[in-house]
């Protein structure tokens, strides 16, 4: 075990994006200076960043100037090239591992290590090609769920087949190959839980938390989630990041089934959207779990003092939302600092706290008032 990194230290981020800009602010809080490395200039992780480069990801003279001025290096988002890491790997410490972003930046060893990690899936198969799409088809049935296995996001890259003459043209719109077909789930809701872990092995895990969607673009998370199953997907959780012998957190998502049965659908390793109510809903955000796990400090509790409903702000709506909030005296407001407000960007969030256990006896018109 290397020693917990001195304040003062710098830690190293890849990726300019709201979750590197969270981190950065939660690192400063805790005494560390952060380096953004991002591709664009003026990123939301720059402007809060004590040192910042702007370089593509495959730049190896950059990597190594970078990797030569931080202590450690982390990841904000999963599509950083694992190339990337693995250049930077022999140079410095990168927390999470390669091996981790490598698993979790592919749909097909993703579901494999759910699998094997004791988490169950919706029935699955890879598909390289038309004729493989027919077979899987024929053993999966329809509707069916056909995904690309790579740099999707926020419901990009994926077609939902519901009969058999869709199929073809489903394969040739999406890229790259190959996809992956999934069994349709028809869940009765989605939930997700934040797990952190230390350099030491010592965990903690956040409660889970009901996610909605509009357009597929998370909208809104309660937590805690008011499902029995919320439990069982924190053990989840759990259990994968203990699987993938993690350092730093990870959001798993799940589907969770008309008979309370849950189904693993995806690991983010990294600070995730649905973890964002942790910044008001307890001592220790997810993004200052994250900063502890990958500076080697021990991790904070991960109790919740407050119920909290987190509102997503996508542009431009979340534009026209912003001066409301910030007179709501029960809303705590969170800006990216994002240069345009393009239709389905992620401007910001909100989190309206309400008193530990209440969410569970309010309407959803009640506990969404003022947001
Ligand atoms: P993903 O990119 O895998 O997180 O999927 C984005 C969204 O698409 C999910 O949040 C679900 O709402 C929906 N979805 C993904 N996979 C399935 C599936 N196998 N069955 C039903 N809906 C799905």
């Amino acid at each position: 075990m290397t020693p917990p990194l001195p304040p003062g230290s710098t830690i190293g981020i890849l990726g300019g994006g709201q979750l590197g800009r969270m981190s950065a602010l939660a690192a400063a809080r805790l005494g560390y200076r952060c380096h953004v490395y991002a591709p664009e200039a003026g990123s939301p992780g720059m402007q809060v960043a004590a040192a910042a480069t702007v370089a593509p990801y495959e730049d190896e003279a950059a990597l190594a100037r970078f990797a030569a001025a931080v202590d450690v290096v982390t990841f904000e988002f999963e599509n950083v090239p694992a190339a990337t890491l693995a250049a930077l790997a022999p140079l410095a410490p990168c927390r999470p591992g390669v091996e981790v972003l490598r698993i979790c930046q592919d749909r097909l060893a993703e579901k494999a290590f759910l699998e094997r990690a004791g988490v169950p899936v919706a029935p699955w198969r890879a598909v390289e090609d038309e004729a493989g799409l027919a077979v899987a088809i024929a053993e999966i049935g329809l509707p069916a769920v056909l995904k690309t296995t790579r740099l999707g996001y926020d419901g990009r890259g994926q077609a939902v087949i519901r009969r058999p003459e869709d199929a073809a043209a489903a394969f040739t719109r999406l890229a790259p190959k190959p996809l992956i077909l999934e069994a349709f789930v028809p869940f009765v809701a989605e939930v997700s839980a934040i797990a952190a872990r230390g350099e030491d092995g010592a965990t903690a895990v956040y409660d889970a938390v009901e996610n909605r969607h509009r357009d597929h673009i998370l909208d809104l998370s309660f937590a805690p989630a008011r499902l029995p199953a919320a439990e069982a997907a924190r053990g989840h959780a759990l259990r994968v990041a203990e699987s993938l012998g993690l350092v730093g957190v990870l959001a798993l998502e799940l589907f969770v089934l008309p008979d309370g049965r849950l189904l693993g659908n995806e690991i983010a390793p990294r600070p995730h959207n649905s973890g964002h109510w942790t910044m008001d809903g307890c001592a220790a955000s997810q993004f200052e779990q994250h900063v502890r796990a990958v500076a080697g400090l021990p991790l904070a509790p991960a109790a919740r003092h407050h119920d909290v409903v987190m509102k997503n702000l996508v542009g431009p709506e979340g534009l026209s939302l912003w001066p409301g909030l910030l007179r709501n005296p029960e809303v705590v407001p969170h800006w990216y600092g994002k240069s345009e407000a393009r239709p389905g960007r992620k401007l910001g969030h909100a989190n309206r706290l309400l008193a530990l256990g209440s969410l569970s006896t309010l309407e959803d018109a009640a506990a969404l008032k003022g947001l």
